[in-house]
């Protein structure tokens, strides 16, 4: 078979899901919740079930979800997108990043993304006939080295991704970092596409700098977001895409045939809930720096190493102290023989760092993260 993505297996969170239920351990890598979401919000979904919400609805998605998105972000970016010409619900945000790269890049383009970088990226631009060029995030903090990016664009370059919050670093993005990808993109034909699934998990007080508050950004970006980690319902896949209407015209030609729409009845309710609890995103920093908190306290006495997370539901901890192993093995000995699970790096890699780092997901009870917490301090 001569396969389109030769590379790819396995994503690491289909095997490290598998290995911790195989192993009956604390499963600290995929990133989804141990509890539920909103009961109100399940209520509404089966009243929408119920109640005839069930055939196609439109391809961009319903117009009282478009509506209720576009408040959503007027109130929190200060701009108000045109639910009829800039907003698209999506299933999942990794429809999103496919739906938009697909839609910019041609064979042959350049594609600008930052190592460690979430894994549904460079297959996208693969499959668009695209070239990936990773550069590294710099050390200790992940940040973005603006002087790199510059040299390395080039008259091919089509696309730049960017995450923020990032995972799997939980490094942020400030406004001057934006006001930085501005100037590079300037006067050129370069997009970006920012996945910010991640937006409402910002702490320490600080605001998340969306390409959509950035006047000059917004107009050449796709920013993707996702109902599933705001609403703590990742199983439903719903997620939706911000853009201008040339962009946004080419998005739905491609989204038109990978999905078409996405499921009615949790369109219809997750619109309901918005419109009767628009406090529920407002209050997500607080209920995730708890856990962040929590999880941070519980780890200090153990001999890993770390910089509480700026944002996501992510935490990295570097083992260097415990063990010489590479990423990978330590995560398998970890899962297997300690019975916690977490996610290495190096798979977000094309040269990996070398650093001795681990991702461990805390989205959890707090029973959860201090069962956890509990084994990881005996290393
Ligand atoms: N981007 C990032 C950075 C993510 O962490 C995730 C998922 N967890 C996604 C995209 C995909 O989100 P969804 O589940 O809505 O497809
Ligand atoms: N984004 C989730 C994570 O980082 C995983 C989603 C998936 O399994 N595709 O853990």
């Amino acid at each position: 078979m001569n396969s389109k993505l030769p590379q790819v297996g396995a994503t690491i969170f289909t095997v490290m899901s598998r290995m911790a239920a195989e192993h009956g351990a604390i499963n600290l890598s995929q990133g989804y919740p141990d509890f539920d979401c909103p009961r109100r919000l399940r209520e509404l979904v089966s009243e929408r079930l119920n109640g005839g919400c069930n055939q196609y609805p439109p391809m961009a998605g319903v117009m009282e979800l478009r509506q209720r998105i576009a408040e959503k972000v007027a109130a929190h970016y200060g701009f108000s997108p045109d639910p009829e010409s800039e907003i698209t619900v999506t299933s999942g945000a990794t429809e999103g990043v496919f739906d938009a790269v697909q839609a910019v890049v041609h064979p042959g383009d350049g594609v600008i993304m930052f190592d460690p970088a979430y894994d549904c990226y460079e297959p996208a631009v693969q499959l668009a006939g695209g070239h990936a060029v990773r550069l590294p995030l710099t050390l200790p903090d992940y940040a973005i080295d603006w002087d790199l990016v510059a040299r390395n664009i080039n008259s091919r370059t089509r696309l730049i991704m960017i995450n923020n919050p990032h995972n799997p670093c939980g490094s942020i993005l400030s406004p001057a970092d934006l006001d930085h990808l501005a100037e590079l993109i300037r006067g050129r034909q370069i997009y970006v596409l920012s996945d910010e699934v991640y937006e409402h998990m910002v702490f320490d007080g600080l605001g998340h700098a969306s390409v959509i508050g950035h006047d000059e950004l917004r107009a050449s970006s796709f920013a993707i977001f996702s109902f599933g980690k705001t609403y703590h319902a990742t199983g439903w896949k719903l997620a939706y895409c911000v853009a201008p209407p040339a962009l946004t015209e080419e998005f739905r030609k491609v989204h038109q045939f990978v999905t078409f729409t996405s499921s009615s009845f949790v369109q219809y309710a997750i619109a309901d809930f918005m419109a009767e609890c628009p406090e529920h995103a407002r209050e997500l920093p607080r209920f995730y720096q708890r856990k962040r908190d929590l999880f941070c306290e519980l780890l200090a006495p153990s001999r890993f190493s770390f910089t509480p997370s700026g944002g996501t539901y992510f935490q990295l901890a570097d083992y260097a102290a415990i063990s010489d192993l590479p990423d990978q093995e330590f995560v398998n000995w970890l899962t297997r023989e300690i019975g916690v699970a977490a996610i290495p790096l190096s798979p977000f890699y094309r040269t990996p760092s070398g650093a001795r780092h681990v991702r461990f997901c805390f989205c959890k009870e707090d029973a959860t993260l201090e069962r956890a917490a509990e084994i990881l301090c005996r290393l």
